[in-house]
Formats: structure tokens, sequence, C-alpha cells
């Protein structure tokens, strides 16, 4: 398909999609805020008072909800490769989540402990698996190592995890470091996608 037929055939694709339609009505600014709000109303992950960490933020819908649900009380760090519109209430950062100043600027913005980090982080789907799922792998596992390092005890991982190579061991690896763990995929997720969520709560430390 040519660029400017595929771009047509997405924006047609997207007109028709439900979410993208509720979304845009409720003010959301992605339809990905579904997959989160289902997550949390099954899993309760967000009140307020919490510092949470949104890896992949843009356009802005997790942070978004995270900032409705914290109800003016407590923190939200977002980092995103590309730019997104400012929200009030959300400490922004932009960069590529691979890069060490970018995980420093992070840091310095939590400046101490997280109750929650979320990643919805993904590459640029090429379409040939053996190159999109090492690549995602690699996004999970960075959000995994942030986890380690800045979640107190009781804290919760919510991480985009693309069914493939790695994906057991990964599931495995977050069992040992964490007292319950579900592998979930919310309505909003489109199902011939690979893409689950898997949610982790009460970190053991
Ligand atoms: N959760 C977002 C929302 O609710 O609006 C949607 C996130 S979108 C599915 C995935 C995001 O991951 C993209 O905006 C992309 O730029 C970001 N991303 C991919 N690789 C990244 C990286 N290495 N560092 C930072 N962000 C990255």
């Amino acid at each position: 398909m040519k660029r400017r037929s595929k771009s047509r055939h997405w924006r047609s694709a997207q007109e028709k999609d439900p979410w993208v339609r509720r979304a845009r009505t409720e003010g959301w600014r992605s339809r990905a805020v579904y997959k989160l709000s289902e997550l949390d109303e099954r899993q309760h992950l967000l009140r307020p008072g919490m510092t949470v960490v949104d890896l992949g933020a843009a356009p802005g819908g997790w942070s978004q909800y995270a900032a409705h649900r914290l109800k003016g009380k407590g923190r939200i760090v977002a980092v995103d490769l590309l730019p997104m519109d400012p929200l009030p209430e959300v400490t922004f950062i932009q960069g590529d989540f691979h890069d060490a100043a970018v995980l420093e600027q992070l840091m310095v913005a939590l400046d101490g402990k997280a109750d929650l980090v979320m990643s919805d982080m993904a590459p640029n789907i090429s379409g040939v698996r053996v190159v999109d799922q090492p690549r995602s792998m690699a996004l999970a596992e960075l959000a995994r190592d942030l986890a380690f390092d800045v979640l107190g005890r009781g804290g919760s991982l919510v991480v985009k995890l693309f069914h493939g190579a790695g994906f057991d061991d990964y599931v495995r690896e977050i069992r040992r470091a964490f007292k319950s763990v579900a592998v979930r995929k919310p309505a909003a997720s489109r199902p011939a996608s690979r893409e689950t969520y898997l949610v982790a709560r009460n970190y053991k430390v």
C-alpha cells in the first residue's frame, strides 16, 4: 500500500473505532485510557496521594486518567519520545527511555519512591515479529528495572507485554518480586494484537 493510501486507511479505521469515538466524546486524549481504566476498576491501582510514573505517556490518556483518580493529591511523572501537550498535574520529560540522561531526569523529578510504575511503551511496529518482539521486550525490561529501583514495599507495576519470545521468563521474574500478578487483555485492546498488560501488585522489595 502507498504511504498516502495507508494513512487514509488508518484515518478511516480511527473514525470507525468506537473507543476512539468514545474517548473524543468524553474528553480523553486517547483510546488507551479505557485499557487503564478497566485495569484500575478491576485491581484498584490508583488512589489520591500516590506517586505515579507513566512511561510511554503521549498523547497523555493514561496521565490524564491518573490525574483524575489522584484528585489533585499526589504526583505524576511522565516520559515519552514524542512531545506531549501539558497537563497541569503532570511533570513531563521528553526523551528516549533507553537514554541514561532521561532516566536521571526522571529520578530527579521523582525525588524518592513511587507507588505505581505504569508503562504503555511500544516500539514502532514493523510487522516483522523477530524485530518487533525483542524491541518490545527491551522496553518492558526497562520498565521492570525502573520498578525494582523506585517502588516502595507494596507498590505496583502495570506494563504492556506482547506474547512471544521472552514473555514467560518475564512473567516468572515478576512473580518472584510481587505478591500478586495477573495478565490481562482489556476490552479496548485490539483482539488481533498480541498485546496484553501485566498487573503486578504488592512489591516485596
Ligand atoms: N498510554 C498512552 C496514552 O494513554 O495516551 C499511549 C502510549 S502509545 C501506545 C506508546 C508510546 O510509547 C508512544 O507515544 C511512543 O512514543 C512511546 N515510546 C516508545 N518507545 C519509547 C522509548 N524508548 N522511550 C520513551 N517513550 C517511548
